[in-house]
């Protein structure tokens, strides 16, 4: 049997990769060996694939037997690239052994970097340098790393008094400084770093009860199988569910050849985008340490340098820039970024490090980047003909644009106010919120109350901390640089985010934050305002608008709706909505809920007259308020019809159960007595017979017409009469009638007759011909999707209504159904909220169902979807993939369906 291939070899300009096998390789390895094919300088190592981590845990946590055999075969060619040998007492090549999935996970699994340091290495490495500083110092870093994600975290160790040994080590170093009153790391000599290493293998030994290896080969190993380990850690774990990441991806291991940035002042490390990430601005844009480790830059622990002037910012322009300090090795580093550009045709996130003047590359991959930023960036690709305009519509991820549509500060009311403190504009957008300390605070917060309005604050934050950001409407830290930890997931997910607000004294511990240089003081609770495009933080509330002005988006959303096929309307039931609609392009409205021009403001009078309706003795007392009631809801149709000039609106006939009108405060039920000539006794008796025990099953929708059919009679005829106002008028009112709830045909046909009727009775009052209009139906029961082809006999339309084809199908009621939910999906009993995205398998299959048997009685049957799915991408996806003729959704969520369903195009169409 011929082996499985599990190494792969990158270094020098050959690599056994490239950069299209992701998904063997994980986004690191493969892009590393991309990266050598274009010739680029990275540190030569080994990419251990993704089927080796499933066969790790298929094996029971153990390594593959023949893994081990081709990591050493290939470190055969690492050593001979970089000219060192691994575990040799001469001059002993280090390594680092680093996570890679095939979607990028910052921050999200472990690292071990200094590998192959010990006492038999420790000796050639101070000779070959002549370093002994820089010897030890990696070595305390070795051993921190290592015990921490090695021999702690790997081997599922529950850190005492929840103290992890990586804490116990940073307290060792921290007293030590303190008691020799150093401010910073890099004043510690060489003996204190030899001293510090003692006494951390001794700590290292009494906590975890085991020793540090002394041995270069072990170490390895550990690293490796640590690295497979840390893709179920806790973290990585929580980061999956939020991002769809599925668990059978697992991770690639890269080892490879360690360079140092902190071999001294000819040293450097730093990490840099192609573009700005947070503007999509094509300008060189990063971050760099002098005499640095990689993690220094992202752990937030000293403010990095600027890259170059184009990133020189308030907090930062007192530091050197690379372009100044080392300008022929930036000169060489922006060759590189144009070639990775031009080869990635896309914006690169990129890590490199500078040994003794020698640049390396240490990684690529697609940069992460806001919502304005990915919009701006595809557009001026498309300019500069990097790209198409297909690619150009791909670039953009439709919950993105989320983001464009949701609203920054008013510039008027920030005119009016100072901010109290300032830090890096990490993640655009305003935020106004209450804050809180902590991820668990912000999380508890949120459940006690889904509408709260939260500002995660913190030091910096850590990715144990991505269950707190995740509900917060806005991230503020006091450190960290524009591509710390808070600021690289904020920009991912496109939140709100001002990160190394320097003046900011926070104790996360006290919950409170004290301004240095002024009496203001942020305690938990606080109202604060921030605006992310400008990193500013007021302690007001602020008022918010919305940020579509940018012409770049009009031209996108032209391009978009070049390649969508399928139709997007928008839910709407006033003239404010829909005209809110039309302008972000929705070509109708899929569904007017005709119950909630009752609800709205200045609706007292017609809910004056419906409630006397609902609470009338018979069909007599109900004629006359609904006489009474007639013409308002004709006049609100009119109105909204005349908006969708020319465009179809789907009007649907009243669905909720009655008794959520009947009035609760005693002065409403007092007056309504008065109006009715009944007692107040007799109203509340009313109310209550109206009661039901099980209301979504009750009495609503098509049943509610079915009783009283005189309900759906005023509605229709209110439809039909303000149509041929407006065709009086010179207008084209393209009427829809949509019939609720319905689950057998018979319920169309009756409504159907009453249509027929008063359509006829209307166009002989009006004296017209014709009205064009279609009748049609929601499918929300099981029952209708089975009986489809019956139901399309009589419906010219369906429409999904997934709201309750979701709770009918699960038996979930959509109303309750939070409180368990969250059970449902952290457990993985259910992939995902179907009240948010359709369940594919269940409620899905029914809808497929539905379109098979409802056009194999009417071919040309239109199928449309109004429930809250309709404006999520993935489901958008599957509704294109079924031929369905449009989606309806919120105002707001149109140009995210529109996005979609032109993606859903590219991608599934013919
Ligand atoms: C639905 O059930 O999906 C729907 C759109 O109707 P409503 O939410 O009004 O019940
Ligand atoms: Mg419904």
């Amino acid at each position: 049997m011929s082996e499985i291939k599990r190494v792969y070899y990158f270094g020098g300009k050959s690599a056994d990769g490239d950069g299209t096998m992701k998904n063997l390789l994980g986004g690191k390895g493969a892009n590393l060996a991309e990266m050598c094919l274009l010739g680029l300088p990275v540190p030569a190592g080994l990419t251990i694939t993704t089927e080796t981590c499933m066969a790790y845990y298929a094996n029971d946590c153990q390594l593959p037997s023949d893994l081990m055999d081709q990591v050493w075969k290939g470190m055969k060619k690492i050593e001979e690239a970089m000219g060192m040998k691994y575990g040799d007492p001469n001059a002993p090549l280090l390594l680092s052994c680093r996570s890679g999935a095939r979607a990028s996970m910052p921050g999200m699994m472990d690292t071990v970097l200094n590998i192959g340091l010990c006492s038999a290495t420790i000796p050639g490495l101070i000779q070959k340098t002549n370093n002994p500083r820089f010897v030890y110092d990696s070595y305390r870093r070795l051993m921190m790393m290592y015990a921490d994600v090695v021999m702690e975290k790997a081997e599922g160790l529950e850190p005492t008094e929840g103290k992890g040994i990586r804490k116990v080590l940073d307290e060792i170093l921290d007293e030590f400084k303190h008691e020799k009153g150093y401010k910073s790391d890099t004043e510690l000599t060489a003996d204190e770093l030899q001293m510090l290493a003692d006494s951390f293998k001794k700590t290292i030994k009494k906590v975890l009860g085991k020793e540090f290896p002394d041995d270069a080969h072990e170490q390895l190993v550990g690293s490796i199988k640590a690295v497979f380990k840390s893709w179920n850690g806790k973290k990585a774990v929580s980061y999956r569910r939020i991002e769809n990441i599925p668990d059978d991806w697992g991770t690639a291991v890269n080892v490879q050849a360690m360079v140092f940035g902190n071999m001294g002042d000819h040293s450097a490390t730093g990490v840099a985008f192609t573009r700005n990430p947070a503007t999509g601005e094509n300008v060189f844009y990063g971050e760099w340490l002098i005499n640095a480790q990689g993690e220094d830059v992202v752990a937030g622990i000293r403010t990095p340098n600027p890259l170059n002037d184009d990133t020189k910012n308030e907090q930062n322009k007192h530091l050197k820039s690379m372009q100044e300090f080392m300008p022929e090795i930036y000169k060489e580093l922006c060759d590189i970024r144009n070639v990775l550009e031009k080869s990635f045709r896309d914006m690169l996130d990129i890590e490199f490090t500078i040994q003794e003047d020698k640049l390396y590359m240490l990684q690529c991959r697609v940069g992460k980047r806001t919502g304005t930023a990915a919009l701006n960036m595809a557009m001026e690709m498309l300019d500069e003909g990097l790209i198409d305009d297909k690619t150009a519509v791909m670039r953009v991820d439709p919950s993105q644009l989320d983001e464009l549509l949701h609203p920054i500060i008013d510039p008027n009311s920030e005119k009016k106010f100072t901010p109290v403190v300032k830090g890096l504009p990490a993640g655009p957008g305003a935020a106004v919120g209450k804050v809180v300390f902590s991820s668990e605070a912000a999380v508890a917060w949120k459940k006690r109350d889904k509408h709260a309005h939260i500002i995660l604050l913190r030091k910096e934050t850590n990715p144990e901390d991505i269950d707190g950001m995740e509900v917060s409407s806005g991230i503020l830290t006091s450190l960290g640089g524009m591509t710390s930890h808070a600021a690289l997931v904020a920009r991912g997910w496109g939140k709100c985010c001002i990160v190394g607000a320097g003046a900011l004294e926070v104790d996360e511990v006290k919950k409170v934050a004290k301004i240095k240089g002024s009496n203001v003081v942020i305690k938990e609770g606080d109202v604060v305002s921030l605006n992310g495009t400008k990193g500013h933080v007021y302690m007001e509330a602020l008022d918010l608008m919305d940020a579509t002005e940018n012409p770049l988006f009009q031209h996108f959303m032209a391009i978009v709706d070049k390649y969508r096929t399928m139709g997007v309307r928008a839910n709407a039931d006033t003239p404010k909505d829909a005209r809110q609609a039309v302008e972000f392009g929705a070509e109708g409205i899929g569904l007017f809920r005709t119950e909630h021009m009752f609800y709205a403001k200045g609706a007292e009078e017609p809910l004056f007259h419906l409630r006397k309706m609902i609470l009338s003795k018979n069909e007599e007392e109900r004629r006359k308020a609904l006489d009474d009631l007639f013409p308002f809801v004709k006049r609100d149709m009119k109105a909204t019809l005349e908006v969708m000039d020319g465009m179809p609106l789907t009007f649907r006939l009243l669905d909720p159960p009655l008794h959520e009108f009947v009035p609760q405060e005693k002065a409403k039920q007092e007056e309504l007595a008065k109006a009715l000539g009944i007692k107040w006794e007799d109203v509340v008796k009313r109310g209550e017979e109206l009661h039901e025990t099980n209301p979504m099953m009750g009495h609503r929708g098509v049943r509610l017409g079915i009783t009283y059919p005189e309900i759906s009679e005023m509605q229709i005829r209110a439809m039909f009469e303000a149509t041929a106002e407006l065709m009086a008028e010179g207008k084209k009112p393209i009427p829809e009638i949509m019939v609720p709830v319905t689950c057998d045909v018979s319920e169309l046909d009756v409504t159907k007759k009453i249509v027929d009727r008063v359509y006829q009775e209307v166009c002989t009052e009006m004296k017209i011909d014709k009205i064009d209009y279609l009748y049609g139906t929601m499918i929300e029961i099981p029952r209708a999707c089975l009986l489809a082809n019956k139901m399309a006999e009589s419906a010219e339309f369906f429409s999904f209504g997934t709201n309750d084809l979701t709770q009918m199908t699960f038996g979930f009621s959509r109303d309750d159904a939070s409180a368990f939910i969250h059970d449902y999906t952290s457990k993985k009993l259910i992939p995902a909220d179907p009240f948010q995205t359709i369940d594919q398998s269940g409620v899905g299959e029914l809808m497929e169902m539905a379109v098979v048997r409802g056009r194999s009685a009417r071919p040309k049957l239109k199928v449309g979807i109004c429930g809250e799915q309709g404006g999520d991408p993935a489901s958008v996806a599957f509704c294109f993939k079924n031929g369905l003729n449009y989606v309806s959704c919120s105002p707001y969520r149109v140009p995210i369906a529109r996005l979609a369903a032109a993606q859903a195009a590219i991608k599934f169409g013919k």
